[in-house]
C-alpha cells in the first residue's frame, strides 16, 4: 500500500505501481539505485535517488543501493565510499550492506552458459569493425556472423577458455543469438561478454572476462527481485533486450519491469561524470567537492541543505520528456530552506573603519541579537560593541542621492541590534580614498529606539573591530557562462568556464562565528547565505557563499 503524501504531485510511475499492485503482479515494491562507481554523484543522480528511495519509503518496500561495477578499468573504491556518503547525506539509507554487481559474476557466467546450452549465444571472432559492418543499419537487415551457427559444444569450450585467460583482449566475444533483421540494432546479436585483462577493484584478478552492461543489469535486477527498474529515457531502446535476456534464463519470477523517465538537465551545468572528471583532472576546479561543482559533495561543501535538494527534485517532477531545468529553481529551493533554518550572524566583507568619537576608549558593551527571526527557538546571542567598528564600504556614500538610506555625511542610521550613529566626518588618504568615518552614537538608542521616537530608514550590519575575527570568504558564482556549456557550436565545454566563478575576500566576522560547524547554514545579515568550509580552523576561519540573498544573476 502507498503511504500517500499529499504534498507531492503524482506521476506516471506512481500510477503504474498502483496498477501493478492492484493486479497483484508483485508482492511489494523493490527498487534500486545502481550507480557505476566511476565518479562522484551529481545533482542528476539526486533525482534518481529521490525517486527510487522515495518510492520504496512511500510503498513501505525496499530500495537497494547497488554498485554497477562491471567495468574494471574506470572504477575505484574512492567512488564507492563517496557514493555511500552522498546518498546518506541526502537523507536515505538502505537496509543491508550495499550490493555489488561483481558479487554476481559467477551467477552471470552461469546464465551465459545457460544461453549457450539453449543455442541462444555463440562465441564470435569478428573484429570490432566487422562486427559493426555486419550489424548494418536499422532500415536493412544485418548480415549474420559466420560464427552464428557454431555448435554448442564448441561455444562452451571457447567460452570456458575465454574465462581461463587463453585469449587477448578484443579477440573473442560472446553474443546473444537474437534477430539480425530486427529494426532495433540492440537486438542484432549484441555482445554480452568481452575479454578484459584488467584488475577489478573488488574481484582483483579473478576474472579476465566481464559482462556487458545490457546483459549484467537485467540479471542484477532479477537476482535482487526488483519489481520496478527505473532508468533514464536513453535506455528505452534497450528494453526489448532487457526483457529477452530475462525471459530466456532461469532467474526468479516475477520478472522486474523497466520503466524510463526523463533525466535531469540543468542550465549552466554539465552533468556527465566524464566531463566532471575532466574538470577535476585538468584542475579547472579544486576537486570533486569544489563548491562550484554540481556534485552532491560540492553542493554539501557549498552549504546546500539536503532538504532543499529533495524539494527541488519534487518540484522538477517525473516525466517522459527531456527538458532543461533552470538553475534558478534549484537556488530558489536553497534560499527557501536556508531562510527557514540559517542562523543569522554579522560579517563585513569589504571593511571600512568607523570610529565612534563619543564612545569611551577601552570600554565595551554587549547587545542581544536574535539568531533567527524565522524561529524563536534559535534564541539570542550577545554581540560585542566598542569605539571602533567595521561596516561594509558599500554602505557609505559621500555624495549620496536622496534614496540612499545608508550612511552619508550628516545622516543617521541604525546599527543592527545595537544603536543609532550619525556620520560627522570623512577621513581620506593621500589618494583621496575614504579610509575612516568619524561618527557619534546616541546612547539613548541602545536596543534600537529613542525616547523621542525618532526614526531612521537604514539599518547596517557591523562588527566591533576589537572583537572581530579575520576570515577568508569565498564568493562563488556560476561555473559556466553559457546556459548549455556542452552545446555551444565550435566550443569545448571547458572554453565556456566563467573566469570569475571564485572570488576570495578578506573579511571581519563577529566572534560568535568561531567554531561554527562546517556545512551548517548561516546567513550573513544583508549579505547572503554562507557556511563554514572544511578548510576552516581556529584563527584561520574560512567561509563559502552558498547563495546570494536574492536572485541577482538575471540582472547582470
Ligand atoms: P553520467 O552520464 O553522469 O556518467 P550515468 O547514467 O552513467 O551518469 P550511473 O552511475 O550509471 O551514471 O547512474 C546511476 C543512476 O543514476 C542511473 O540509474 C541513471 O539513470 C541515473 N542518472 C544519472 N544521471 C541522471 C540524470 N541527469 N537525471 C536522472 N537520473 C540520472
Ligand atoms: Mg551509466
Amino acid at each position: 500500500m502507498r503511504m500517500s503524501d499529499e504534498t507531492k504531485p503524482s506521476h506516471f510511475i506512481r500510477e503504474k505501481i498502483d496498477a501493478d499492485l492492484a493486479e497483484g503482479r508483485y508482492p511489494g515494491v523493490i527498487t534500486r539505485f545502481p550507480p557505476e562507481p566511476n565518479g562522484y554523484l551529481h545533482i542528476g543522480h539526486a533525482k534518481s535517488i529521490c525517486l527510487n528511495f522515495g518510492l520504496a519509503q512511500e510503498y513501505q518496500g525496499r530500495c537497494n543501493l547497488r554498485f554497477d561495477d562491471t567495468n574494471p578499468v574506470k572504477e575505484d573504491q574512492e567512488y564507492v565510499d563517496s557514493i555511500q556518503e552522498d546518498v546518506r547525506w541526502l537523507g536515505f539509507d538502505w537496509e543491508n550492506e550495499p550490493l555489488f554487481a561483481s558479487d554476481y559474476f559467477e551467477q552471470m557466467y552461469g546464465f551465459a552458459v545457460e544461453l549457450i546450452e539453449k543455442g541462444l549465444a555463440y562465441v564470435c571472432t569478428l573484429s570490432p569493425e566487422e562486427f559493426k559492418e555486419y550489424r548494418g543499419v536499422p532500415t536493412r537487415p544485418g548480415t549474420p556472423s559466420p560464427h552464428r551457427d557454431r555448435p554448442v559444444e564448441e561455444n562452451l569450450d571457447l567460452f570456458q577458455r575465454m574465462r581461463a585467460g587463453e585469449f587477448e583482449d578484443g579477440t573473442y566475444v560472446l553474443r546473444a543469438k537474437i534477430d539480425m533483421s530486427s529494426p532495433n540494432l540492440h537486438m542484432r546479436d549484441p555482445a554480452i561478454y568481452r575479454i578484459r585483462h584488467a584488475s577489478h577493484h573488488r574481484t582483483g584478478d579473478a576474472w579476465c572476462l566481464y559482462p556487458i552492461y545490457d546483459f549484467a543489469h537485467c540479471l542484477e535486477d532479477a537476482l535482487e527481485q526488483i519489481s520496478h527498474s527505473l532508468c533514464t529515457l536513453e535506455f528505452e531502446v534497450h528494453r526489448p533486450l532487457y526483457n529477452w535476456i530475462l525471459e530466456q534464463v532461469s532467474v526468479p519470477r516475477p520478472l522486474p519491469e523497466q520503466t524510463e523517465f526523463a533525466r535531469l538537465n540543468l542550465t549552466y551545468t554539465v552533468m556527465s561524470k566524464r566531463k566532471l572528471l575532466q574538470l577535476v583532472q585538468e584542475e579547472k576546479v579544486r576537486g570533486w567537492d569544489d563548491p562550484r561543482m554540481p556534485t552532491l559533495s560540492g553542493m554539501r561543501r557549498r552549504g546546500y541543505p539536503p532538504a532543499a535538494i529533495r524539494k527541488f527534485c519534487d518540484k522538477v517532477g517525473i516525466t517522459k520528456f527531456n527538458s532543461l531545468t533552470e538553475f534558478e529553481l534549484l537556488e530558489f529551493c536553497v534560499r527557501e530552506e536556508l531562510n527557514r533554518v540559517a542562523q543569522r550572524r554579522m560579517a563585513v566583507l569589504d571593511p571600512l573603519k568607523v570610529v565612534i568619537t563619543n564612545y569611551p576608549e577601552g570600554e565595551e558593551e554587549f547587545f542581544e541579537a536574535q539568531n533567527n527571526p524565522e524561529n524563536e527557538a534559535d534564541g539570542t546571542r550577545q554581540v560585542p560593541f566598542s569605539r571602533e567598528i567595521w561596516i561594509d564600504r558599500a554602505d557609505f556614500m559621500e555624495e549620496a542621492p536622496k534614496k540612499f538610506f545608508r550612511l552619508a555625511p550628516g545622516r543617521e542610521v541604525r546599527l543592527r541590534s545595537a544603536c543609532y550613529i550619525t556620520c560627522n566626518e570623512v577621513i581620506k588618504n593621500e589618494a583621496g580614498e575614504v579610509v575612516e568615518l568619524q561618527c557619534s552614537w546616541d546612547p539613548e538608542s541602545r536596543g534600537g529606539g529613542t525616547p523621542d521616537g525618532r526614526r531612521v530608514k537604514g539599518t547596517l550590519h557591523w562588527v566591533s573591530a576589537r572583537h572581530a575575527l579575520p576570515a577568508e570568504v569565498r564568493l562563488y558564482d556560476r561555473l559556466f557562462l553559457e546556459a548549455q556549456p556542452d552545446q555551444v557550436e565550435g566550443k569545448e565545454f571547458t572554453e565556456c568556464l566563467n573566469p570569475d566563478s571564485a572570488q576570495i575576500v578578506n573579511a571581519f566576522v563577529e566572534p560568535a562565528l568561531d567554531g561554527f560547524a562546517a556545512g551548517s547554514p548561516l546567513q550573513f545579515e544583508r549579505t547572503g547565505y554562507f557556511t563554514t568550509d572544511p578548510d576552516s580552523a581556529p584563527g584561520a576561519l574560512v567561509f563559502n557563499r552558498t547563495a546570494t540573498l536574492r536572485d541577482s544573476w538575471k540582472k547582470k
